[in-house]
């Protein structure tokens, strides 16, 4: 073979050979940059994911501040509005940690335009690669309101009954020392027993309150004739209002029937017309009524009991509602009351599925109406077929 033939077949084998192995490497390394692309977008798919199963609002910000992910809860949260971060406390919070690198924990003041109510948000916000920055974040207000409540309610509890002990343990004592003065002791005794009725009367309203705020509050669940409950509360008001010589009247009364639990409801409208009594003067009228009405299509019964007593001013006739809560403290002491009456008519009304509301003019009177849905089904008188 010529020489040089030789030589240009060895230069075409070394040249063939070089193409090989530098397609191989390519090849390698074209497959490591898919494969590594590949990894990304899966982990990307399961950040995406996991975000999305979190409760919390979730939310990634790329590094232009727009926004790559974000969850459901995030957006009911407001922590993105369309493709920007939602609010100017969030959005400067995700600039300082993208640039420091450093995450933070903290609150985030959430205000869609400036004067409008704020919502302190408790925020995680974390540096993650490519100068993206994940954010989670919470509403824990509501919690914060719940809590406040229970402990209100619990310190409320604990007033209310150290106030009668504390005038039983002081009368106890008093009798001690009236030992020879039996006139004094009989006072003092008297005082006792109205005390401790007063004491019972509060750990059952107690007791009735934490039922009627459980999941399953209605004890029975029957079909009640309502001129029978009004009937009853009348007649467990009747010696009430001939102590203080009120007229109880029942004006107008319609053929109705409810759902629900005949006693818990005859305690609602007892409430209610014990109130009227003690909340009017001396030898005044509390009228009571039923009627059904019809709203949006449905059929409701409503029991309405009016007096022309004190009345109530129009910035406490929503507090009347709340546990323990009274307009004039002495008046209600003085009557025998707790402060739950009103809150026990209220939860007795909602888990019946209805209402009560107040008309009230001060110096005129009120009218309470406890709305409820009326029974339209066939007469029948038992827990088991109802439940
Ligand atoms: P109380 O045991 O003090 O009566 P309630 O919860 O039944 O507690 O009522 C709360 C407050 O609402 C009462 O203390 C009273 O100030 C006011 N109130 C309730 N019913 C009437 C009414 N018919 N007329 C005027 N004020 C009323």
């Amino acid at each position: 073979m010529h020489p040089a033939l030789a030589g240009l077949i060895g230069a075409g084998v070394a040249l063939a050979c070089c193409l090989f192995v530098y397609a191989l490497v390519r090849g390698k390394h074209d497959w490591r940059r898919l494969e590594a692309q590949r990894m990304a977008d899966k982990a990307s798919r399961e950040l995406h994911d996991a975000l999305h199963t979190l409760q919390s609002g979730a939310m990634l910000v790329g590094p232009h501040d727009e926004i790559l992910v974000v969850n459901e809860p995030g957006v009911a949260l407001g922590l993105a509005r369309g493709s920007r971060v939602g609010f100017a406390d969030l959005l400067e919070k995700v600039r300082e940690v993208r640039a420091a690198q450093q995450p933070y924990r903290g609150p985030v003041l959430r205000e869609f335009h400036p004067g409008e109510d704020k919502l302190e948000l408790t925020s995680r916000i974390t540096p993650m690669v490519d100068e993206n920055v994940l954010v989670i974040a919470d509403d824990e207000s509501s919690q914060k309101r719940v809590e406040a409540v229970r402990r209100d309610f619990v310190a409320n509890i604990s007033h209310e009954l150290k106030t009668p002990i504390g005038a039983i343990s002081v009368l106890a004592e008093a009798v001690d020392a009236a030992k020879d003065d039996p006139e004094a002791v009989e006072r003092f005794v008297r005082r006792m027993q109205l005390e401790t009725s007063r004491l019972a009367e509060l750990v059952n309203q107690i007791i009735d309150l934490s039922r009627l705020q459980s999941t399953d509050p209605l004890l029975n669940h029957d079909v009640v004739d309502v001129a029978e409950v009004v009937t009853e509360a009348i007649s467990r008001s009747q010696e009430r209002a001939n102590q203080r010589d009120v007229t109880l009247m029942l004006a107008r009364t319609a053929q109705a029937r409810v759902m629900g639990d005949r006693w818990q409801l005859a305690d609602a409208v007892t409430n209610l017309v014990q109130n009227a009594i003690n909340y009017s003067d001396e030898r005044a009228r509390v009228t009571l009524s039923i009627m059904t009405v019809t709203a949006d299509g449905d059929m409701f019964v409503e029991i309405k009991v009016s007096d022309n007593g004190i009345g109530i001013k129009p910035e406490d006739q929503e507090r009347i509602f709340e546990r323990f809560y009274r307009v004039d403290y002495g008046r209600s002491r003085q009557s025998g009351g707790t402060g739950l009456g009103l809150s026990i008519v209220r939860h007795i009304a909602v888990a019946h599925g209805g209402t009560v509301r107040v008309w009230s003019r001060p110096g005129q009177g009120s009218t309470f109406t406890l709305r409820l849905p009326a029974y339209l089904g066939p007469a029948h008188d038992t827990d088991e077929e109802t439940r």
